[in-house]
């Protein structure tokens, strides 16, 4: 590392994040709108991930939260966090874990009190919430900066942002434009005519035009550098958002941009990979999307039982065909065209394969499938249950001794073999007797000798049932 000296001080870094529905989203828009500059370049907004307004640069991808535990050399790359909390709903769940985020990276923040303009608006509730979770508003002693704001009327945005840059006055946020470059990768897609496309923010050096640079380990010949203004800029500096055009592969978010080659950055989002725990079965999958923003919101969508054995930006590969075909996984890929060669080897190879261009519909058919998961007779009407009470033996095949206990069991019925109160096995019923006659059903009360195909290791005091599917 150089000892480069800072000549000024860099626009803060913020994140803002909050409870789903509680005005993020306005609250970026209302603080976008209010960037005179941008109106008068002729309000050609362009989405890139992040903006800076008044000094102050915003990320604006929904990765939210996420950016408060990536990091650079130790240090988080949020430099302050705005919670947004609704007024009218106080703390949720999801904010608690944006608090615990916060938490711990150690990031200094200010609570935006959204929807004040509505009449269900209680501010001294939220603030009560906030002393039990252990951040005593300002204005109660404590240090907790806590702003009323509407994201509607743009009250209290002026005092948002006064106050973002007072925190970072007192940060002392240097600025190293001499430094190596050290960037981190916000938003990144495949455009069809433009190749990857990605959206990062400088942290130190300068990014400049013809530079030769590396997301993690992905190479960038710089070909373009966009501005959230739409302008094509020679070189961007430290807090600078920028579009970039010139990667080789489409780099995660999360990656970060030097100029020498690495080995990708724990922190990056498309490294995350969690151990499987054969214990606790969770729905494996193999998820694409078309491009990294999706892909993070759908897998912020899937619940703990949800197992992602891999992800990318881009559409299947064969590659991923194998892999779900040796992990056991479904594909689910959100928004992307796949080769009908792939589709047919997918088939061929019995991988399930779900596409759709609605984000809800992939959320819905992995739901369904977790319950069905978790709960397996979910779609199952229950037509007899027995115990096994008994075991013979004739001719060496094993017979079980059945006490029908519910409905009826008939010869041909679906069984599942239930032991400690888990469904362990799968078979059907092949044969029923009772005495020496061959019967074809059993009903509750009676009992009768049962032998299934295929074959079950069963014990004494298992439950069968039969059941159809609905
Ligand atoms: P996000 O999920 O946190 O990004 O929330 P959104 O920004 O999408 O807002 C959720 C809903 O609340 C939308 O219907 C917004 O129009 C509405 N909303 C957000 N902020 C305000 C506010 O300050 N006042 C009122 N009345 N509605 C708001």
């Amino acid at each position: 590392m150089t000892s480069a000296q800072p000549n000024t001080f860099r626009p803060p870094i913020v994140t803002v994040m909050g409870h789903i529905d509680h005005g993020k989203t306005s609250l970026l828009d209302k603080i976008r709108s209010t960037d005179v500059t941008r109106r008068e370049a002729g309000g050609i907004t362009q989405h890139i991930g992040a903006y800076q307004v008044q000094g102050i640069t915003f990320i604006d991808t929904p990765g939210h939260a996420a950016f408060c535990d990536m990091r650079t050399r130790g240090a988080s790359i949020t430099d302050i966090a705005v919670l947004v909390v609704a007024a009218t709903e106080g703390i949720m769940p999801q904010t608690k874990e944006c608090i615990e985020h916060i938490k711990k990276n150690d990031i200094p923040f200010i609570v935006a009190m959204n929807k004040m303009d509505l009449e269900g608006a209680s501010p001294d509730k939220v603030k009560g919430q906030l002393v039990e979770a252990g951040f005593t508003p300002e204005e109660y002693g404590g240090q907790t900066a806590v702003v009323p704001v509407s994201a509607k009327t743009g009250q209290g945005i002026d005092k948002l942002l006064e106050l973002i840059k007072l925190n970072a006055e007192i940060l002392e946020l240097k600025s190293y434009p001499d430094r190596p470059l050290q960037a981190f990768i916000i938003e990144s897609k495949l455009d069809k005519s433009r190749g990857p496309v990605a959206s990062l923010i400088v942290q130190e050096g300068t990014l400049n035009l013809g530079d030769q640079v590396y997301a993690d380990d992905i190479l960038c010949k710089v070909k373009a550098i966009v501005d959230d203004k739409g302008q094509s800029l020679k070189s961007a500096g430290p807090s600078t958002p920028v579009k970039v055009l010139g990667f080789e592969l489409v780099p995660c978010v999360g990656s970060l941009v030097t100029p020498e080659k690495r080995l990708p950055s724990p922190t990056s989002q498309c490294k995350v990979k969690y151990e499987y725990d054969e214990d606790n079965p969770k729905l494996k999958i193999i998820l694409k999307a078309d491009v990294e923003g999706t892909l993070e919101a759908l897998k912020r969508s899937f619940s703990d039982d949800v197992y992602i054995l891999s992800e990318g930006v881009g559409a299947i590969t064969d590659n991923d065909v194998f892999m779900a075909e040796t992990g056991n996984a479904q594909i689910f890929a959100f928004n992307v065209n796949t080769p009908k060669q792939i589709l047919k080897l997918a088939e061929k190879n019995q991988v399930k394969v779900f596409q759709s261009k609605i984000i809800y519909e992939i959320i819905e058919n992995i739901q369904s499938q977790v319950l069905k998961m978790l709960e397996p007779t979910i779609d199952e009407t229950i037509l007899g249950e027995g115990i096994i009470k008994a075991e013979f033996k004739i001719d060496k095949v094993r017979i079980a001794g059945i006490q029908c206990t519910k409905g009826e069991i008939t010869k041909g019925d679906q069984i599942h073999l239930k032991r400690d109160g888990k469904i362990i096995k799968d078979t059907k019923v092949e044969g029923i007797r009772h005495g020496k006659d061959i019967i074809d059903k059993v009903k509750s009360g009676s009992d009768c000798g049962m032998t299934f195909k295929p074959y079950i290791d069963f014990k004494l005091n298992d439950v069968i049932i039969s059941y159809n599917k609905t």
